[in-house]
């Protein structure tokens, strides 16, 4: 009998399990199977007359037709959402809240119809759609119908940004959806999305639900197409802000496209995330980690853990115990509710899959795949496995974005996190081993957003999600991901003039056209700690306000730029300090300063004519501004968030690496403090452009640093010609984020320059603060630029 039992155990196979579809397929039917654009509440036939078919990637049946939107339909939409803009803002918080309340509800009355239509047009298993997909979007919504209800009183330094524009992939269709919407309309903006072409259905019921719960026309707008669409979204110039999710290339389209138009971007692109297995690690908790991490989804995930790094001791027991699970593994019909894996999007990701498979195969890595087949009435693929990989290898490298795993070993924990870094992406990581001393040290050295330890694949409204590096810039989800959709009110207050100062005519040349002071000397520039002659070997001469030679700068080059960067690289002594030591040191550089007052004072009534009265007031306020930043050194936190998991999420800022500086021309000595100051106190290493007018008192200000501890290679400093070391920064691969105070076409240089390797940016358009008021010139929103955060997922608690 036990024998028997046994062997029906084994010989049992899974009878197909099917959902019901019909509530979808009525769905459908009600619309002709033909769909029209969202646009101010009402569905409205498409300019170009012209529709696309929607496949069902599990059986390539044509599930609907859908409407190509094209230039003139995104101008309707984009005029209803402005047009609706103003009254949504003055309904009021809790009005809002009610709102998102009710889209909340509402989904999650529907929810079975959502996942069914999802998993119909995308092809993911019901599991999925119904266990997973669904729940978070309702979540979402719920969540932000509290942040809406919270909007003026938790953020009230805040406003929102207008109309905004989002597009969405097809991974995740209803769920980016939801991720991109309710933030936004919490927040009081109003939105023009466009969801994937190939998964457009979903969106289009979401439109529905808006209608049925009696959502203000216009607040919500959904017109579907291809990238064409997407691009009109992004160029339409009403538009104040462009949230995407999708390929790193086209991320890069869309800075470069809104380089100097002043719109508001967060981008959620590619990744490549290291799956790090150590020794002591629980391998069949492992094994069933990586089922989530890469057969989730086909693996077409942008936080996939598509690169397994597995220490050497076990990795061959951990082969063949993925190879055994991947044996196991069932796919087929996205309906089923007995499958593991469904089909993968359309049959161009599927080609896309096949060659880079063969691409691995042809650099010589080892193919695993189970020894079953595919069924062929759909676009399926295989879980597959590749071993013996070099860590530069194509696959090892580039986003392939479907069910195949590429495994590396490493020896050492040194390794790890060296083989881990080795991407330009970084948007997640995935860290396993029992012990929590080597995870929490893991996790901060691992150049990602995200890093899940003893876990993958877990997200929650209340935690931000967003990348490093080319993985894009923003966060979606919690506190953070709402700052996405407001810009603080102060914004409102800068100027498109500079302050205008008040001159005197106290300190006159002398006879011999040299000024009184005795600091007439051409300055070096400072790279890693020590006073540097440029380069090229030339100078510039500095002339007062009043037209007199007051001395001469060193000329920089991009070869004194490529020295700073590299200097700056080297100082991990700043990086690695806490907080508190920060502070101190910037508590001396104040008291350095403070010592110097008078001089300091006196180099910018040399500089600007300045009535000296208010240069000192210049000086004292440098000096108070640097305090303020020493005091925030140890106490700008991050957030444990509160997620619906077994988990605590820390929300730690992190440094961002080396920041290039382009100081503001007003204001010399405090202009220079009230960035690089800020910059450095949260461990990052900069390369300041000073003044191109008024670089004295920046080039003086290395004898502060000299003598207040700062560690060779913080700060450096190369003067000359402005927008030219600017864009030489801009283009280097080696710096993380610029920070550019000037005029409107350097800051379009800087935003379109940035995206080969998509630097973070933060440029004024050509707007003035008033340095001199610390509402303007400093605090946490400089923090916010100079940092940026890493969510960590921990298990905690039952
Ligand atoms: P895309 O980046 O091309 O598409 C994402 C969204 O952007 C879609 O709605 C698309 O429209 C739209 N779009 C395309 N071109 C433009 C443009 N110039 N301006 C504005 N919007 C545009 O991704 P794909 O769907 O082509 O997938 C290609 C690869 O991208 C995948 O293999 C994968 O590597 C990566 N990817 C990453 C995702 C992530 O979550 N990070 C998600 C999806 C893909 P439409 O699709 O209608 O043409």
């Amino acid at each position: 009998m036990k024998t028997r039992i046994k062997e029906i155990y084994k010989t049992m196979e899974y009878g197909p399990a099917p959902e019901d579809a019909s509530e979808a397929i009525q769905f459908l039917k009600k619309y002709n199977n033909k769909f029209n654009l969202f646009i101010n509440g009402k569905w409205v036939t498409p300019s170009s007359g012209e529709y696309y078919d929607s496949i069902n990637p599990s059986t390539k049946e044509k599930l609907a037709q859908i409407s190509e939107a094209n230039e003139a339909d995104v101008n309707k939409a984009v005029a209803a959402a402005k047009k609706a803009l103003p009254k949504w803002v003055s309904i009021g918080a809790h009005q809002r809240a009610r709102y998102l309340y009710a889209l909340a509800r509402q989904i999650q009355k529907h929810s079975r119809l959502f996942s069914v239509l999802e998993s119909l047009d995308n092809g993911k298993p019901i599991r999925e759609t119904r266990d997973i997909d669904i729940p978070i979007v309702v979540r979402h919504f719920y969540h932000h119908a509290g942040w809406a209800q919270l909007r003026d009183t938790e953020l009230k330094d805040y406003k929102e940004l207008g109309v905004i524009g989002q597009i969405i992939p097809w991974n995740f269709p209803l769920m980016m959806l939801s991720w991109k919407i309710a933030p936004a309309i919490a927040m009081g903006n109003t939105i023009v999305l466009k969801p994937a072409e190939a998964t457009s259905l979903t969106a289009l019921l979401f439109a529905e639900i808006c209608v049925q719960i009696g959502l203000p026309n216009g607040v919500v707008n959904i017109i579907t197409g291809h990238g064409s669409t997407g691009a009109a979204i992004v160029n339409h110039k009403d538009v104040s802000k462009i949230a995407f999710t999708g390929s790193t290339e086209v991320g890069k389209i869309i800075r470069r496209a809104t380089a100097g138009t002043g719109k508001k971007l967060s981008l959620e692109l590619g990744g490549k995330s290291p799956f790090i297995v150590f020794e002591d690690a629980d391998l069949d908790s492992v094994v069933e980690g990586i089922v989530d991490a890469i057969w989730f989804n086909q693996g077409q995930v942008c936080c996939a853990g598509s690169r397994l790094l597995v220490q050497e001791s076990i990795a061959e027991k951990l082969y063949k115990k993925i190879r055994a699970r991947m044996e196991n593994l069932r796919i087929g019909n996205a309906l089923d509710k007995s499958i593991d894996i469904g089909a993968i999007v359309d049959d161009t990701q599927l080609k896309t899959i096949k060659e880079m498979v063969q691409l691995g195969v042809d650099e010589g890595s080892t193919l695993n795949q189970p020894s079953w087949a595919c069924p062929t009435e759909g676009y399926y693929y295989p879980p597959t496995l590749f071993t013996d990989v070099s860590p530069s290898a194509t696959i090892a490298q580039e986003e392939i974005f479907g069910p195949v795993l590429v495994a590396m070993s490493f020896r050492t924990h040194k390794e790890a996190v060296k083989l881990a870094n080795n991407t330009r992406y970084g948007l997640a990581c995935s860290i396993w081993t029992e012990n929590i001393n080597l995870a929490l040290d893991i996790a901060p050295q691992i150049k990602a957003g995200v890093a899940w330890i003893n876990c993958t694949n877990v997200f929650d409204a209340a935690a931000g999600f967003g990348g490093y590096r080319e993985s894009g810039f923003g966060r979606e989800g919690g506190r953070e991901g709402l700052m996405e959709y407001l810009k603080p009110k102060i914004n409102e207050s800068f100027t498109d003039e500079p302050l205008p100062i008040s001159t005197n005519n106290l300190d006159t040349p002398n006879e011999n056209g040299q000024p009184s002071l005795g600091i007439d000397r051409t300055t070096k520039m400072y790279i890693g700690g020590k006073q540097a002659r440029p380069d090229g070997g030339y100078s510039t001469v500095i002339n007062s306000a009043k037209g007199d030679y007051i001395g001469e700068v060193s000329k920089g080059n991009r070869k004194d730029i490529r020295n700073a960067v590299e200097a700056a690289h080297a100082n991990n002594k700043w990086l690695n300090m806490t907080g508190h030591s920060r502070a101190q040191v910037l508590y001396y550089l104040a008291e350095n300063l403070m010592i110097r007052r008078e001089e300091f004072a006196s180099r910018i009534v040399q500089m600007t004519n300045q009535n000296k009265t208010d240069a000192l007031q210049e000086v004292d306020l440098s000096i108070e501004r640097i305090y303020t930043y020493a005091a925030l050194a140890d106490k700008y936190d991050g957030h444990v968030h509160h997620t619906i998991h077994r988990n605590v999420t820390l929300a730690m800022p992190e440094t961002l690496g080396v920041i290039g500086i382009i100081c503001p021309d007003e204001s010399p000595l405090l202009g220079f403090i009230s960035t690089v100051i800020p910059a450095i106190t949260m461990g990052n290493s900069v390369i300041v452009i000073p003044s191109e007018k008024l670089p004295f008192s920046a080039t003086d200000f290395y004898q502060v640093l000299e003598t207040s501890d700062v560690p060779a290679g913080t700060v450096n400093i190369v003067t000359g010609g402005k927008d030219e070391l600017a864009q030489v920064l801009a283009k280097h691969d080696d710096v993380d984020a610029i920070w550019y105070f000037g005029n409107n076409e350097g800051c379009k240089d800087i935003e379109y320059l940035s995206a080969d390797n998509m630097k973070r940016t933060w440029v004024n358009y050509g707007k003035y603060r008033n340095w001199l008021n610390k509402a303007q010139g400093e605090g946490q929103e400089f923090l916010k630029h100079a940092s940026q955060i890493k969510n960590i997922w921990i298990p905690y608690g039952a």
